[in-house]
């Protein structure tokens, strides 16, 4: 059966026919029992299987693999996260390295992956440029940010500044002024590897299943319309949409995310552009702008998010709807030969952060379940690292990554934050988005209030602060 899946331009340029697998057809015992098709549940299935072949593994999924936002992403494989600072943050000297090399293996951990099971998606290791370019106080920031890199102990291997020529030939923007780059990136098809996964996941024993919908689980047991599931572990791997299935959602907060991508751009529209080894780049600026040119040559665009209150999931996108239009906006400015060029999709979908704004992997064997998670928008490398975490820590082996900061054989209230009750999360991600717009406001504005503008910085810089 042909599945229905979301327009985007991953789901065009797929090249093949997406065919539903069955659904749950009665009730069923497994070991693991794993809630959702995206890399969370894959990797974790994944590495279980490589592990410990023996073990019974089932993943049920709503719609089918890679409905989330694992198939909707903006294709960075990144060998960073959000928060991994906060896991760094107090080691040193050979502990720091360990955790430094955990953070950053993604990228050749998948690309091994990639070889070893024959599954393309676009992949290539051509790294991130992080640009100051729309406002002077971009370059201070971009500067204190590269600081406090190699305080925490990296160094030009992993984060180089770059300018004048050097800069100019990797990446044009409009009025850029300097770069970090960094290897530690790679930039992929992400519904292509996810649709791999799942195929290679398959092909180890695991069973998959589609248009099957949890309602709800407990304690060894998972609800679906078709069947129960009795499972001695759980691994509800929803990210943002965890508060439809469950109480623990109210331990992440689900965000949207937006990208538009223009039609294909000839090489000689490409010479206005740069990116000619494919990396991927974002603006320095503290609502995200992010970007890579794809392997058939379109700019794929994505920009900022937003909370809808409630913790509500979107799935559906409308490309005529205003939040298209200002990205298209916000990319016109960055890349003004783009004008020209037309947008021919506009998608979104839902990520999750959580309240430590640090992802996590538990295993909390008392309740028999096992939760990573809450990667924000870094979470296409970080899922293949806790879901590798996880498959340790579930299999109770000691190993270096069961013994990563991130990692916790724990019950969950006692590792996680919930976050604020409505409406205050409503409101808090209202203040967050409000203070950020304001001071970039000020800062692309040629005759601002300088009271009114340090004011803004200020808050905005109190504000991130309360973030990492
Ligand atoms: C627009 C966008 C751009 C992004 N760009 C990047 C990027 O460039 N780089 C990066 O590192 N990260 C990026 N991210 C974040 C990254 O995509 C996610 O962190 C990652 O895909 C999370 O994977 P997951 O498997 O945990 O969740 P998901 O991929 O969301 O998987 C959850 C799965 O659960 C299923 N499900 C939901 N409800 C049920 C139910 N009741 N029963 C059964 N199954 C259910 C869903 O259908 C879905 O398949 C982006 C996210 C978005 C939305």
């Amino acid at each position: 059966m042909a599945v229905e899946f979301p327009a985007s331009v991953w789901r065009e340029s797929l090249g093949q026919p997406l065919m539903s697998r069955p659904s749950l057809a009665g009730d069923l015992q497994v070991d693991v029992a794993i809630i959702g098709a995206g890399y969370t549940g894959l990797w974790t299935a994944y590495y279980l299987k490589q592990k410990s072949p023996s073990l019974k593994v089932a993943v049920l999924e709503a719609d089918s693999a890679g409905y989330g936002a694992s198939g909707r992403n903006g294709g960075w494989l990144m060998g960073s996260f959000v928060g991994d600072s906060h896991y760094l943050a107090g080691y040193q000297g050979e502990a720091f390295q360990q955790i430094k090399q955990a953070i950053q293996s993604p990228i050749t951990e998948i690309e091994q992956f990639l070889i070893r099971h024959d599954v393309d998606c676009d992949f290539i290791h051509s790294g991130n440029y992080q640009v100051a370019a729309r406002y002077p106080e971009q370059l201070d920031s971009l500067t204190s940010t590269l600081a406090t890199l190699y305080q925490q102990g990296f160094d030009e291997s992993d984060y180089q500044w770059l300018q004048g020529s050097a800069l100019d030939d990797a990446i044009k923007l409009r009025r850029g002024q300097a770069a970090i780059f960094t290897p530690h990136c790679a930039t992929i098809h992400p519904l292509k590897l996810v649709r791999g996964l799942a195929k290679v996941v398959e092909n180890l024993g695991v069973t998959l299943y589609e248009q099957t919908r949890v309602s709800a689980f407990g304690k060894g047991i998972v609800q679906t319309a078709q069947g129960q599931v009795k499972a001695d572990i759980i691994v509800p791997a929803l990210e943002g949409y965890q508060g439809q299935v469950s109480q623990l959602g109210r331990y992440t907060l689900p965000v949207q995310s937006l990208l538009i991508a223009t039609a294909p751009l000839s090489d000689r529209q490409w010479q206005h552009i740069g990116l000619e080894s494919r990396a991927t780049y974002s603006d320095a600026a503290r609502q995200v702008t992010y970007g890579q040119r794809s392997k058939d040559n379109r700019m794929i665009f994505g920009a900022r998010g937003g909370y809808r209150f409630g913790g509500q999931v979107q799935t559906e996108f409308n490309l005529q709807s205003p939040d298209f239009a200002w990205r298209a906006k916000l990319m016109h400015d960055l890349f003004p030969s783009l004008k020209t060029v037309p947008i021919t999709h506009g998608w979104g979908g839902t990520l999750a952060m959580a309240r430590k704004f640090a992802p996590h992997a538990i295993f909390d064997k008392r309740n028999g379940i096992a939760l990573a998670g809450g990667y924000g928008g870094e979470g296409v490398g970080a899922a293949n690292l806790f879901g590798r975490t996880l498959s340790d820590l579930i299999l109770e082996r000691d190993t270096p990554l069961s013994r990563m900061p991130w990692a916790h054989l724990s019950e969950i209230k006692q590792v996680l934050t919930p976050w604020e009750p409505e409406p205050f999360r409503w409101l808090t991600y209202q203040l967050i988005n409000k203070v950020f717009s304001w001071e970039e406001r000020l800062c692309l504005q040629s005759n601002p209030s300088r009271l009114q503008k340090r004011i803004a910085i200020q808050l905005a810089q109190r504000l991130d602060s309360l973030m990492h």
